[in-house]
């Protein structure tokens, strides 16, 4: 694509987007001293879309008029209300609808199917993590190590780049897999990495588990509704996903999980009356029944006003097309990738990889003459929604189902603006 430095080119292209009538489907945060936002923060919390509105509103009023009735005459009986996110939850990672499940929140559902999947031996117990990992996942990934008796500091290891490189290199990751022969028990890596935005060969991470005879689980954070999965194929054992960045499900919203069918004919995992199935689950009775698939894995009945922006959501997504999505995500982040490089290609840089594929774009500033917190304030009070991402980073993520490539052309406005004062 030939991409153009103005305004003009931008409306054209917004003019042409066959997704453009999504946007008036989301709220925007509010103008701030006359100027619009410029929301590029779906990587941190998704708009709210207005269906979200009216399917949260939908439950509060069966709560009202149906009370415990809800459960089974509502116009979305909770009793299964959880499978209304399975076939949009399946689409966007590539799974069979018997293989996700909508439930908890992520680094919950991190521990819960680590406690089926990591099973330390005293010959097999590391867990490998990559460098500068979320928080979220080095915290529960040495928690579990802990619990399990073994000692972090030796136990989980990090694949790193190499020195002076950015990103990941997926032979380092079978160098280091090599090396340290049958110790690995679990790789514990993203789909796409948080700070720079690189979209990790998961194919290969999963091909090169099962080589080395280590479980493998995903998190999905950055990467469900981002960037194409094809979890059945891949076939890692676990894999879990947020649902409240490039989602749209809102501050906390229920997460979702991925069980490979291989391991659903197992019962080693933790139980609650919600995995069983449903013909016996009002029974009462002592046993466990699991329900069939990943839904097993549920334990509570699940919180329905968290997962009614989910469901909202989803169909969104649905109607779009993924497909769609992606190619105009594409030319989308494209455009900012070229306007940063042709206005400020001196000063500012991106450490996202250029054939990354995603949303994200991770900007840095290299000229060292410019404070880039500064920069990243003024960004903020000219109404441009980013995120500071420590030491040095300023992450900005136009997504394809809201964003206009006009958003695209006024951040680098109010950049260019930002740069001069
Ligand atoms: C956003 C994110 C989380 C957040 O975890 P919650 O349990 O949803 O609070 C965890 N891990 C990664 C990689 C993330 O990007």
């Amino acid at each position: 694509m030939q991409y153009d430095d103005t305004r003009a080119f931008a409306m054209a292209l917004d003019q042409n987007d066959p997704l453009a009538r999504f946007r008036e489907q989301f709220n925007f945060p509010r103008d701030k001293q006359g100027r619009s936002p410029v929301y590029l923060c779906g990587n941190s919390l998704g708009l709210q879309p207005r269906l979200a509105v009216e399917f949260v509103q939908n439950e509060l009023d069966n709560w009202k008029d149906y009370a415990v009735d809800g459960h089974f005459h509502s116009n979305r009986p909770w009793i299964n209300y959880h499978r209304l996110a399975t076939a949009g939850f399946a689409e966007l990672t590539g799974a069979k609808p018997s293989e996700v499940i909508a439930m908890n929140t992520l680094t919950v559902n991190l521990h819960l199917l680590m406690a089926s999947f990591y099973r330390p031996t005293a010959e097999r117990r590391k867990i490998i993590i990559e460098d500068g990992a979320f928080p979220s996942d080095q915290y529960a990934a040495a928690s579990q190590i802990r619990v399990h008796g073994y000692d972090p500091e030796s136990d989980l290891l990090e694949w790193r780049p190499r020195d002076g490189e950015l990103h990941l290199r997926i032979e380092d990751l079978e160098q280091l897999l090599q090396q340290e022969g049958d110790s690995v028990a679990l790789l514990l890596l993203p789909g796409v990495q948080y700070y720079t935005g690189q979209v990790l060969d998961m194919q290969a991470i999963c091909d090169l588990a099962r080589r080395f005879g280590c479980k493998v689980g995903l998190d999905l954070a950055h990467a469900i509704a981002n960037v194409e999965l094809s979890l059945n194929t891949w076939a890692p054992d676990f894999a879990s996903w947020c649902t409240y960045k490039y989602l749209n499900a809102g501050p906390g919203a229920i997460a979702g999980a991925f069980v490979h069918e291989k391991h659903h004919s197992g019962s080693d995992f933790l139980q609650g009356w919600w995995g069983n199935k449903e013909s016996s689950r009002f029974k009462m009775h002592s046993t466990f029944e699991p329900a069939p698939g990943a839904e097993a894995w549920q334990m509570s009945n699940p919180p329905i006003l968290s997962l009614a922006p989910v469901i909202a959501s989803l169909r969104l997504f649905q109607e779009a097309g993924f497909g769609a999505l992606r190619d105009k995500s594409r030319t989308l982040t494209g455009y900012l990738r070229w306007l940063v490089a042709t206005r400020f290609g001196d000063r500012i840089g991106t450490i996202t990889p250029a054939d990354a594929g995603g949303c994200q774009l991770s900007l840095i500033v290299n000229d060292r003459s410019i404070d880039a917190k500064a920069l990243f304030e003024t960004l903020c009070e000219l109404n441009v929604t980013g995120d500071w991402r420590n030491p040095d980073v300023i992450r900005v993520a136009p997504v394809p189902l809201y964003n206009s490539f006009s958003d695209v052309f006024e951040f680098a406005e109010r950049l260019s603006a930002a740069l001069a004062t």
